[in-house]
């Protein structure tokens, strides 16, 4: 690892406005530690950001936010989100390990960058890694790799169970911004497609700290649903997941939700087959026909052509899964 100066932010404005192109923040360490030592991102200096911002749990009157140091764990073991935003906490439970999930933070969850084998190995071309390098997985190893939304540039997925929650919750991203302004990104603009720009995931602005996550009020807490089809059950990232909820008057769908991970090189929203779902029965026969509808669009790539039947099948379970849970 190379040698990097340490400090503890004292002041938000001082953290801000000091901060350089070589300085990191470092909030559970457990991505960007691994990154630091496999020489893929080498900061002068590390500035722990963990007491500078809030680790609490907050209900208002249009939703809750969940301060950036709130730690993962945290969420899925919180009363309110349990019974109001279950969504959030089954997705959490899916990823990681509980080692990881007491350590890793809300706002590192949503900036962790991909589990791309090539990203993680710095002898081959990744133009995510080395802009202009070219990309290693799009004619080499990519059965993990996207099936929609990708470029020629790059076709790596984002790891991330929480952020496929908060996406089909729409949720929104507070940011502090150097001038010390807060201001709001919608979650389906936080997180970028590769395009000709893969090296940046998000669109975070440059000298800016995620404050906190704003999750609005929503009627999807008796029907909703987590799947993630993996190779392990534990210490895996997603082949394909899938957030279902529905919001339900009798068997009669008023609202769904369908967002997938692994999938993309963003937290995906299947809108189609949610506008399909609107005012249909909540049955087995029109969960199959969103599932397909959702598919029809996918472009897998020489390795992971089985994604797309197994995103169909994911997103028939997890809609079935939120008539039993
Ligand atoms: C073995 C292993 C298995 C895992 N499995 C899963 C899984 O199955 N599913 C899953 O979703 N995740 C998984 N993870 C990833 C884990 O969830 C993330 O590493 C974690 O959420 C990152 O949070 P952190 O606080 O540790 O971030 P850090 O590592 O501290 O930071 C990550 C990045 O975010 C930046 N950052 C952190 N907080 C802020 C902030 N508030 N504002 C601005 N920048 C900030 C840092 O500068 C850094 O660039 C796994 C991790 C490991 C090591
Ligand atoms: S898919 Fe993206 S992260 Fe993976 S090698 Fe290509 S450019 Fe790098």
């Amino acid at each position: 690892m190379k040698p990097f100066a340490f400090t503890k932010a004292e002041s938000l404005p001082k953290t801000l406005s000091a901060k350089k192109e070589t300085t990191q923040f470092i909030a559970g360490g457990t991505n960007l530690l691994d990154l630091m030592k496999k020489h893929i991102s080498q900061p002068d200096e590390l500035v722990d950001i963990t007491s500078m911002l809030s680790d609490k749990i907050e209900a208002h009157k249009k939703g809750i936010r969940i301060g950036a140091m709130v730690r993962n764990s945290t969420v899925t073991l919180d009363a309110n989100i349990l019974t109001n935003y279950p969504l959030l906490a089954k997705a959490i439970l899916a990823g990681a390990s509980p080692q990881i999930r007491n350590m890793a933070s809300a706002g590192g969850n949503l900036l962790q960058r991909t589990r791309c084998p090539y990203f993680y190995d710095i002898t081959t071309p990744c133009n995510k890694r080395q802009p202009g390098s070219g990309c290693s997985a799009v004619e080499g190893e990519n059965r993990m790799s996207a099936i929609i939304g990708y470029s020629e540039q790059c076709v790596a997925v984002h790891p991330s169970d929480f952020c496929i929650a908060l996406a089909a919750l729409d949720a929104a991203v507070v940011v502090t911004q150097s001038n010390q302004k807060n201001s709001t990104i919608p979650f389906s603009d936080f997180h970028r497609l590769p395009g000709s720009t893969p090296q940046q995931d998000t669109n975070l602005p440059a000298n800016a700290l995620i404050h906190s996550i704003e999750i609005p009020v929503n009627d999807f807490h008796k029907n909703c649903a987590y799947v993630k089809v993996r190779d392990r059950d534990s210490y895996a990232f997603a082949l394909v997941s899938v957030a279902a909820a529905l919001d339900l008057k009798g068997n009669t769908i008023q609202e769904a939700r369908l967002a997938s991970g692994g999938v993309a090189h963003k937290p995906w929203r299947w809108y189609e087959a949610e506008q399909y779902l609107k005012g249909k029965e909540a049955n087995a026969v029109h969960f199959k026909e969103a599932a397909a509808m959702a598919a029809k669009d996918v472009k897998p790539l020489a390795h992971n052509g089985f994604k797309k039947l197994m995103l169909q099948g994911a997103i028939e379970t997890a809609l079935q899964n939120c008539l039993t849970t």
